[in-house]
């Protein structure tokens, strides 16, 4: 049912969607780290862990893993979910956020988006959340938070657990306290085109200092690592693990990447306040997410136009890369038993109209400029 167009060609001129932002010196540092003993789990990321914990978290325990996914998943066994336990989930987001709950068994109940901000809306997890609640789980959408406030409430209320996706929200302030203080579980993603990336890695933080040994374990198949380094394992596994953890190679990159995270954070919130200020005077263009009174991480510019397949054909042939990203989880096959006859307005209201705009490093101030004077320009005559 959704018309797609295939992945634009590189050609000179053109401004793709997205483009991993490599740091200038990442050739070196991998060079260095193939020379050495490490190149799996080693201490590259107990590094990163440790400068990633006092930039981002506030001091949080940090678990470095091999993907966003992987974080969630691990986030999900460490909250206690199990099979049949009730989880509130975004039916608007990246589809890692709620695989894992499929694998535990765990029954999703989804919550409808904000037409503002495509963040959960509050009002329907207000009437979701029960005694039988477990967990809610939601993500910050392109960058802008959730009303972390309101969820705490809720969390406090029914005693459930927050579990916060903050893979499009790096380095995400909330009333002046970095956003991990606010759930007991966070999660971030260092795939490809996140702001920074190892190609796929991922890292989960909690407030709870007492389960970090325990994560640590799950990590790694249920194996103390430590020990077993140190010959005094005991040899059993107590409690089902996987194989969830960073390589150096990726911390190396990542080291690298926190050195420039705020050029990389400056230039993406520039070209958002470009796109921004050009498309206010739009009346065919809503911009979703917009910067307001919280900070941002400026992951995805999103807007809402009547003519989307229109626009996004146009484009294309301007060279512009623009895509939807998201689909509303409910459509797919897999979660088919957890939505029937469930209604989601808001998401019915904006599902063929949302596009996303390219904001990325490899993007300069004028391809931006190019951007938004081609949407004007199409919508005037559409
Ligand atoms: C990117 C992303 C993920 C998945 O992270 P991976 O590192 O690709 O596993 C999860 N949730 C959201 C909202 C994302 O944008």
């Amino acid at each position: 049912m959704f018309k797609d167009y295939p992945l634009m060609k590189n050609n000179k001129g053109s401004v793709p969607l997205f483009y991993p932002h490599i740091p200038k010196n990442s050739a070196k540092s991998l060079s260095k780290v193939l020379k050495g003993r490490w190149i799996g789990q080693g201490p590259l990321v107990d590094k990163f862990e440790s400068i990633f914990s006092k930039k981002f978290t506030k001091n949080l325990p940090c678990v470095a893993v091999g993907s966003g996914t992987d974080a969630l998943h691990l986030a999900y066994l460490l909250a206690g979910i199990k099979k049949n336990d009730e989880v509130i989930c975004p039916v608007f987001t990246c589809t890692a956020t709620n695989i894992p709950l499929l694998y535990i068994g765990a029954k999703i109940k989804f919550a409808d988006i904000d037409p503002k901000t495509f963040n959960i809306s509050i009002e329907h997890v207000k009437k979701l959340v029960s005694k039988k609640t477990k967990a809610i789980v939601f993500v910050n959408y392109g960058g802008l938070p959730c009303d972390l406030t309101e969820l705490n409430k809720i969390a406090k209320k029914y005693k459930v657990k927050l579990i916060q996706d903050a893979a499009q929200s790096l380095g995400n302030f909330y009333k002046n306290k970095p956003i991990t203080q606010y759930s007991d579980f966070t999660i971030f993603s260092f795939q490809a085109i996140k702001h920074i990336s190892s190609g796929d890695g991922g890292l989960l933080c909690f407030k709870d200092k007492k389960i970090l040994k325990k994560a640590y374990r799950m990590r790694w198949f249920g194996i103390d690592r430590l020990k077993k380094q140190g010959g005094t394992w005991e040899n059993d596994i107590k409690e089902i693990g996987y194989k969830y953890q960073m390589t150096d190679l990726g911390a190396a990159i990542l080291l690298d990447a926190l050195k420039e995270f705020n050029t990389i954070k400056q230039h993406r919130r520039k070209i958002f306040s470009i796109y921004e200020k050009n498309l206010k005077n739009n009346k065919k263009v809503k911009v979703i997410n917009s910067l307001g009174k919280f900070t941002h991480s400026n992951w995805l510019f999103t807007i809402l136009v009547d003519k989307k397949d229109f626009l996004q054909k146009k484009l294309r042939q301007s060279n512009i890369e623009t895509n939807q990203v998201h689909f509303r989880n409910d459509r797919y096959s897999i979660f088919k038993k957890f939505v029937k006859n469930k209604k989601f307005p808001n998401m019915d209201s904006v599902e063929k109209k949302y596009l996303v705009l390219p904001v990325h490093t490899k993007m300069s101030f004028s391809d931006a400029n190019y951007v938004v004077k081609k949407v004007n320009l199409f919508l005037k005559n559409a």
